[in-house]
């Protein structure tokens, strides 16, 4: 039995520059449930990041993605958005002279139409802000002008906040992210989930586990999920690192 908005990826193959990176990725995330990816850099994580949002560099070659009944990989970007998956990244970094609200009010437009006016819009955003305790000036900010790791999470978050999807992806890049930055992450989802949206949070390091606690942690090493469980495998990695899944992997390939 699965729900519409389980996200399901099956038998997931795919090719960077003549390179299969994903090989064979499964991996299911029932409606609601907060999941973390972590793997040791360059097994693919942010590969599956950007496959699932769509960037024509990544070539899918086998496998599907179900969600909400339909294999996303057939749909393009903005109507994989407009069907309630969120992809942090999707949007540029850096647009210099466009505030923050301009901003938020072009991307919900995008998704959800045009359906309220800039007053009812400042009025939402108003309540998110107090709900994710972030100060009234950042509205009137340019976005990503000068903002510190924390201050562009603190916009993706807010992002997340106004476009309500069902499913949202991070791909937290590991480098840079300061303890500010990753409070706002861990402490925005937890607002923001609440058994409501499904979320997989992509991570090489478990720091950010540390605030947030997951239903299920899978294990990715060479293009594939190793191992599914719960957090006693953060506490695993924590002690010993990824060797013992590499290893494995390792000797798989052999043929051990
Ligand atoms: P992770 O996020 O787990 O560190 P990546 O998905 O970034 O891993 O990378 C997995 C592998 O794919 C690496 O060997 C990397 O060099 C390769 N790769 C990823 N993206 C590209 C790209 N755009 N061009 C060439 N190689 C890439
Ligand atoms: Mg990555």
């Amino acid at each position: 039995m699965s729900n519409q908005a389980d996200l399901i990826v099956n038998d997931l193959h795919v090719v960077v520059e003549k390179n299969e990176i994903l090989k064979g990725l499964n991996l299911t995330v029932p409606q609601g449930e907060v999941h973390a990816l972590m793997g040791p850099n360059g097994s693919g994580k942010s590969t599956l990041a950007y496959t699932l949002m769509g960037h024509p560099n990544y070539t899918v070659t086998g496998g599907e993605v179900i969600f909400k009944g339909q294999n996303i990989l057939d749909l393009e970007s903005e109507e994989r958005a407009r069907l309630g998956l969120f992809l942090a990244f999707q949007y540029p970094t850096a647009i210099t002279g466009v505030t923050m609200f301009n901003f938020l009010r072009t991307a919900v437009k995008a998704i959800h139409g045009d359906s309220i006016t800039p007053t009812q819009f400042r009025k939402q955003i108003r309540e998110k802000m107090a709900l994710l305790k972030m100060d009234d000036s950042f509205m009137r900010r340019y976005l990503n002008d000068g903002f510190s790791g924390g201050e562009k999470k603190r916009a993706e978050i807010l992002q997340l906040a106004l476009l309500r999807p069902e499913f949202a992806i991070m791909d937290e890049t590991d480098s840079g992210l300061d303890i500010d930055a990753l409070r706002t992450v861990a402490q925005g989802v937890s607002t923001l989930a609440d058994g409501r949206m499904g979320v997989l949070i992509i991570t090489h390091y478990q720091r950010i586990l540390n605030y947030i606690k997951p239903q299920h942690v899978h294990i990715m090493v060479d293009g594939a999920i190793v191992e599914s469980g719960g957090g006693e495998l953060v506490d695993q990695l924590e002690q010993r690192g990824y060797e013992k899944w590499v290893g494995d992997t390792a000797l798989a390939a052999k043929g051990v």
